[in-house]
């Protein structure tokens, strides 16, 4: 922003709205006219109280009535409006002490608002924008702008209308395509947007339908993919490092010790990774499979390929008790095999971690399993030759990013191979548009011999009778994980939570052995709960969602969650998924309270209809939407502003094919095109 003018009369006024504006992105007249609106407001015309209907957007005229201060709930303002057809009843919850005063010597105003409440009982509206009456109407629709606080619509309309009316929209996408998608030119869509012509189809721009949405939408998909066939391209010229990988006979040893033969798709899935292992440049795969369904194994075969071929393999995990599991599996399977595994987390000692760095870098370590302190600053492998990323959607944006960058031999251009696997199955439209750089293999099935885990709904005043039930079921021989609920608002109280409730399942359960696990407890304590635990010491564990992924103890086949209402869905999904891994059949109780919110009720259903993850994935997308599925939100950054991947699939298969020839065709418009709309965002497509 230039600050060498001179000063404005107000100077601080000024530059705040430039800085609101700024802080929203908006700096050149570009980025102004790209800020389309998040919606419409119809004012074009003054509807009556007799024609209104609940959720309405309404605009009416007429006289106020009966202002009071209300004490009923809480302190309000409220007053009756009428016009020539009938009444409503307008309140404020928050307001000026002048304001009553006013209302009270107002006369004919015009008033603006949703309408709530219903004809029967008559219909209200909360803090109406009020006017004065007889101002002209505009004749076409009101649009109104994403802004942030202080930043009012006229003075953000302002600036956007002075912006279009400087800036060049040219159109970065070709004639050809244009017409062979049937798509308005981008300067015409982007004018409509703003200023919707008279007669134009409300409907269609209110729902984002309209030809000039579609074509924003297109243009934004487009972008995208462009940038993801890129991101293909420039890792196809990268060298992976040369490995040979038939007839391993380390492999095979491995899969002597696992013991069981492999499922299918474990089968599938490891023929698709060794291909990848034999090409010239390096595997990017995602291995997607439902919690349960042996992920482990096929990692510790992978690295098995690798290590064969005298490179050193990592495989990190999101929670130490998830890498330590991971960590004592290794040893087993690799044991007698002549392969160094050592363990890296950020709760060994300083002493210990330099050792085990120093290993690390000599490549006297072969096999290094840990946490993320295996991507920070001082590990420097020897010759990394796979990362294995378990649990990859837990992961940050920014970490997966130095990921990609650990263990790169910049002078000789050689990346390591990466196999990232997920229990969260990501939609194959968000694969397909976020991650198509990445290669998908899918494990569809479960081992077998499991049973299927009947999901219980009970509520919070049963708790009592249901210890009752799992003290007879635990005497019995049976394992029991009791989850105690989140508490966002602070840590502190979690750990208070878990606390009490091992203490009061103790009193209760006397006969029983009840084990508790938390995230402060220290590694090692926490690593020895979870060998109690494993090898049937401990009956009952109450434990946070510390043990939320990956923990694998067969025996365990009651798993209750307290205030579940409280989870997301893909978080109770993965918790359920602890259970449900031995023969035993398997059950799991979500202990809610009442009252249930809506969004509450719906995961509660999901989770109760089914046990599949990838259908759970599908409504905790529908749900959520897809950035903050991704964990994108988190990060501040959203990939698309416009586009809904589910929602304009036909779009993106469309922005797909038509990447392909702008790439081929157009290669310096399809650059253009990819900078127009993806500036400064390009990294994130290559995590
Ligand atoms: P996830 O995919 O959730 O990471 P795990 O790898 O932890 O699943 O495997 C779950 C359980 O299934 C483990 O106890 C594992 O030993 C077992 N398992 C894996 N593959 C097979 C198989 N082919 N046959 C029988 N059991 C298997
Ligand atoms: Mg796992």
């Amino acid at each position: 922003m230039s600050t060498t003018k001179s000063a404005p009369k107000s100077p601080k006024k000024v530059s705040s709205s430039q800085e609101k504006m700024a802080a929203l992105g908006l700096v050149s007249d570009f980025d102004f006219a790209l800020h389309l609106p998040l919606r419409y407001e119809d004012e074009t015309q003054i509807h009556t109280v007799d024609s209104l209907y609940p959720g309405q957007s309404a605009q009416l005229e007429g006289v106020v009535e009966n202002v009071a201060v209300n004490f009923a709930h809480r302190k309000q303002l409220t007053a009756t409006f009428r016009d020539a057809t009938g009444k409503l009843s307008l309140r404020w919850i928050h307001y000026y002490p002048s304001q009553k005063a006013q209302l009270e010597k107002a006369g004919l105003i015009r008033i603006r608002g949703e309408v709530r409440g219903s004809s029967m009982w008559g219909f209200e509206i909360i803090h109406p924008k009020v006017s004065k009456a007889g101002e002209t109407l505009p004749d076409t629709l009101t649009p109104i702008y994403p802004s942030t606080e202080g930043l009012t619509q006229p003075v953000l309309r302002k600036s956007i209308l002075a912006a279009l009316s400087r800036v060049q929209l040219h159109d970065s996408v070709p004639v050809a395509i244009q017409q062979k998608y049937a798509l308005p030119s981008f300067s015409q869509s982007i004018h409509t947007l703003h200023n919707p012509n008279l007669g134009e189809d409300t409907h269609s721009l209110m729902d984002k339908t309209h030809p000039a949405w579609e074509r924003v939408k297109f243009d934004e998909l487009l972008a995208q993919q462009i940038a993801l066939h890129l991101a293909r391209e420039a890792r196809a010229k990268l060298h992976a490092p040369k490995l040979s990988v038939e007839n391993s006979t380390l492999y095979q040893r491995v899969l002597n010790t696992f013991g069981l033969p492999l499922t299918k798709a474990q089968e599938c899935v490891l023929a698709e990774i060794k291909q990848d292992l034999q090409r010239s440049f390096p595997m990017h795969r995602l291995l997607q499979g439902d919690v349960g369904s042996g992920k482990t194994i096929v990692a510790a075969l992978t690295a098995a390929m690798v290590l064969q071929n005298g490179l050193q393999v990592a495989i990190m995990a999101p929670t130490e008790i998830l890498a330590e599991q991971h960590y004592l599996k290794m040893q087993k399977w690799f044991a007698d095999k002549e392969i160094n595994v050592v363990w890296l987390s950020g709760s060994l000692k300083a002493k210990e971690k330099r050792e085990v760095q120093a290993k690390i870098q000599s490549g006297e370590a072969h096999l290094v399993i840990g946490t993320q302190a295996l991507i920070q600053k001082g590990v420097e492998f020897a010759h990394l030759g796979l990362m294995i990323v378990d649990e990859q959607h837990r992961f940050g944006v920014g970490q997966r990013l130095s990921l990609s960058k650990k263990g790169e031999d910049t002078q000789h251009d050689i990346i390591p191979h990466q196999l990232s696997m997920s229990a969260t199955p990501i939609p194959r439209t968000l694969a397909m548009s976020y991650l198509a750089d990445l290669d998908v293999s899918v494990i569809d099935e479960l081992p077998p011999g499991r049973t299927p885990i009947s999901t219980r709904l009970m509520v919070n005043d049963r708790r009592d009778e249901l210890l009752a039930r799992l003290g007879i079921d635990c005497a019995s021989g049976k394992q029991a994980y009791w989850v105690c609920p989140l508490v966002e608002e602070s840590e502190a109280l979690q750990l208070q939570t878990a606390v009490d409730t091992h203490h009061y399942i103790q009193e209760k359960l006397p006969h029983l052995r009840v084990g508790l696990l938390h995230g402060r407890m220290h590694a090692d304590e926490k690593a020895a709960v979870m060998q109690a635990f494993a090898t049937h010491q401990i009956d009952i564990l109450v434990a946070t969602t510390v043990i939320e992924v990956g923990v694998d103890v067969p025996n365990a086949s009651i798993m209750v969650i307290e205030h579940a209402e409280r989870f997301g869905l893909a978080q109770l999904h993965q918790l359920r998924g602890r259970v449900g891994r031995g023969e035993a059949a398997s059950v799991c109780v979500l202990l809610y309270q009442n009252p249930l919110s809506e969004t509450a009720k719906f995961r509660l259903k999901a989770l109760y209809e089914t046990n599949d993850g990838f259908e759970i994935a599908r409504r905790d997308l529908e749900q959520r939407g897809p950035g903050e599925f991704l964990g994108l939100r988190q990060s501040g950054e959203q990939m698309l502003r416009f586009a809904d991947i589910e929602l304009d699939s036909e779009t993106l298969d469309n922005a797909r094919e038509a990447a392909v020839v702008m790439l081929n065709d157009y290669p310096q418009a399809s650059l253009e095109h990819m900078q127009r709309w993806i500036k400064g965002r390009e990294d994130y497509l290559r995590s």
